[in-house]
C-alpha cells in the first residue's frame, strides 16, 4: 500500500483564502480589520523566520500585522507592560508571544498576562481549562491544524484509536484533548512510555510530536493508519540542511493509509490556523457571528 499524502500546503492555502474572504466582508460590512500582534524577544533565527512568515501571511489575508521585536535582555516588567498595552488596544484582536522566551523570563507568567480573548495561540490557562472541559475556547494552532486535516480525511473520528507521541503543553496535550473531543480513544505516549512500538502499532491515528528526526520507523505504523507528523527537525545530511519529521517517511508511507509530509504538512496549517483564530477573536470581540 502507498499512503495518500495529505497536502497541508494546499489545505492551508484554502483556509487562508477563506479567512481572506471573511476579512474582506468584515471590512465592507462592519468597517473592521482584524489585527494580530506578534512579540519576539531576542534573536533566535528559527523564531525570526516564523515571525516573518506570520507577518507576511497576516497582511496577505488583509489583516493588520503588528510586530514587536524586543532585545534579548528585555526585562519581564517591560514585556508585561507591552502586553498590557496590546490587551488594551482595540485594533489588536490577537496577541502571540513567540516561544521559547529567553531563560530569564517566566513564560507561564507572560502567557497568562495575555487577555484570554486575544490569546490566539490558546496557551493561556483559561483557554487550556476551557478546552479541557469541552467549552468554547481559543484552540492551539498546531493541534487545530492537525484536527482539521484528520477530519477532512476521515470525516468522523469517533471510536478510532489515537496515539499522540509527545505530551508538551503546546502540541501533545491539546492534541489529545481535541481527539478526545472528537470521541477517539486516546493514548498519550512520552519518553517514559514502555514499549512505544507496540503502543504506536495500535493507532488508527498516530500523531508524532517529539522533536527527534525519524524516530518512528515504518514498522511501528499499523497498516492503513493515518500518520500526522508534527516534528520539524533540522538535520545536516550530505552537506545540506534538511527538514525531517519525527516519522521515517518512506517506511511509514509504505504501510500507512495517509501521511503528512515534512515540510508541507502540519507546518503551513499552523500559520493558517493562527490567522483563522485571529479572525475568530475579532468576530467575538465585536459580537459578530463566528466564521464556520
Ligand atoms: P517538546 O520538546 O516540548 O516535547 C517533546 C515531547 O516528546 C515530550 O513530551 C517528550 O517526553 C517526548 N519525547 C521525547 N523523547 C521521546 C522518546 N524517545 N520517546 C517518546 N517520547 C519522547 O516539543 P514540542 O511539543 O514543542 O514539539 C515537538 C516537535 O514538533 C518538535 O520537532 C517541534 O519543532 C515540532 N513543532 C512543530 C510545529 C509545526 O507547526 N509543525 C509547531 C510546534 C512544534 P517527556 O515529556 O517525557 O520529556
Amino acid at each position: 500500500m502507498t499512503a495518500k499524502v495529505i497536502d497541508g500546503k494546499a489545505f492551508a492555502a484554502e483556509v487562508r483564502a477563506q479567512v481572506a474572504r471573511h476579512v474582506t466582508r468584515l471590512k465592507q460590512e462592519n468597517g473592521l480589520t482584524p489585527g494580530l500582534a506578534v512579540v519576539l524577544v531576542g534573536e533566535d533565527p528559527a523564531s525570526e523566520v516564523y515571525v516573518r512568515n506570520k507577518g507576511k501571511q497576516t497582511v496577505e489575508c488583509g489583516m493588520t500585522s503588528f510586530e514587536h521585536k524586543l532585545e534579548a535582555d528585555t526585562s519581564e516588567g517591560d514585556l508585561l507592560d507591552l502586553i498590557a498595552r496590546l490587551n488594551a488596544d482595540s485594533a489588536v484582536h490577537g496577541i502571540l508571544v513567540q516561544l521559547p522566551l529567553p531563560g530569564h523570563l517566566n513564560s507561564d507568567l507572560v502567557i497568562n498576562s495575555i487577555d484570554p480573548a486575544k490569546d490566539v495561540d490558546g496557551f493561556h490557562i483559561s483557554n487550556v481549562g476551557l478546552l479541557g472541559t469541552g467549552q468554547k475556547s481559543m484552540v492551539p494552532c498546531t493541534p487545530l491544524g492537525c484536527l482539521m486535516m484528520l477530519r477532512d480525511h476521515h470525516g468522523s473520528l469517533s471510536g478510532l484509536n489515537a496515539v499522540v507521541v509527545g505530551r508538551s503543553n503546546i502540541v501533545g496535550k491539546p492534541m489529545a484533548q481535541l481527539l478526545l473531543g472528537d470521541s477517539c480513544t486516546v493514548t498519550i505516549a512520552h519518553s517514559r512510555t514502555k514499549d512505544l512500538a507496540e503502543v504506536c502499532r495500535r493507532a488508527d491515528i498516530l500523531v508524532a510530536a517529539v522533536g527527534r528526526a525519524e524516530m518512528i520507523p515504518g514498522d511501528w505504523v499499523k497498516p492503513g493508519a493515518t500518520v500526522i507528523d508534527v516534528g520539524i527537525n533540522r538535520v545536516e545530511r550530505d552537506g545540506k540542511t534538511r527538514l525531517l519529521g519525527d516519522v521515517a517517511y518512506d517506511g511509514a508511507a509504505a504501510v500507512a493509509g495517509a501521511i503528512t509530509p515534512v515540510p508541507g504538512g502540519v507546518g503551513p496549517m499552523t500559520i493558517a490556523c493562527l490567522l483563522a483564530n485571529t479572525l475568530t477573536a475579532c468576530c467575538r470581540a465585536n459580537g459578530l457571528p463566528e466564521p464556520e
